[in-house]
């Protein structure tokens, strides 16, 4: 899983988890951890991706 943050509105979206998980001015990264190192408090969730996450991790548990 990737995270891919907008670096123009600061939010961090998570790979093929939204429509707009592809901008344009972006930054990848590995992981949740790295990308709020780098983010700082600038960084807001993308709503839709990491609803997304939670419903697909709750169902890899299942
Ligand atoms: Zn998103």
């Amino acid at each position: 899983m990737k995270y891919i943050l907008n670096t123009k509105t600061g939010t961090l979206h998570i790979e093929n988890m939204c429509s707009k998980s592809n901008p344009y001015e972006k930054k990848e990264f590995k992981s949740e951890d790295e990308a709020r190192a780098y983010g700082r408090l600038n960084i807001k969730n993308c709503k839709t991706c990491f609803k997304n996450r939670d419903k697909k991790l709750s169902k890899i548990s299942l």
